[in-house]
Order: structure tokens, then sequence, then C-alpha cells
């Protein structure tokens, strides 16, 4: 979940533990996994948009949850 003031953004809590992510100076200062999905005409949640913000341990927890591992790669060019 996040917050904005003025445009910038303030806080940023994990919407599964909810515990407060370190953002400073408009910057997150941690991991996190932002999810976002518009569900679509062959879903149940057509026209719907959900997003939400899980921090790195929890987004551990939940990978480690998938039948079939998540992909990884190593990035060779980092953001
Ligand atoms: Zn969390």
């Amino acid at each position: 979940m996040r917050k904005y003031e003025n445009d910038k953004l303030i806080k940023i809590i994990c919407n599964k533990c909810g515990r407060k992510m370190s953002v400073d100076m408009d910057i997150v200062k941690e991991g996190v996994c932002t999810v976002e999905k518009d569900w679509g005409y062959f879903s149940g949640k057509d026209g719907e948009h959900h997003q939400f913000d899980l921090c790195e341990e929890c987004y551990d927890a939940w990978i480690k949850s998938f039948v079939i591992p998540a992909e990884i790669r190593e990035n060779t060019e980092l953001i």
C-alpha cells in the first residue's frame, strides 16, 4: 500500500505483514515487490485493477509456496 503527498511517495506498507518500509526523499530504500494487475474479460474480476506491495520477506515466503518455482535470472544491467 502506497501513500503519496503532493505527488511524493511518503509511505509504503507491506500489504501482507503490515510492516512500514523505508522511504526517504521519494525513494524506497529496501526491496519491495509491487504487483499491478488489470483483470480482463475471462476472469471473475473483469474491469478491476489490483495493486499491492510486499516486503522482501513476504515475497520470499510467497514464492516458496509455489509448486513450480519462479523463474529467476541475473540482470546484466542494473537499474
Ligand atoms: Zn511483509
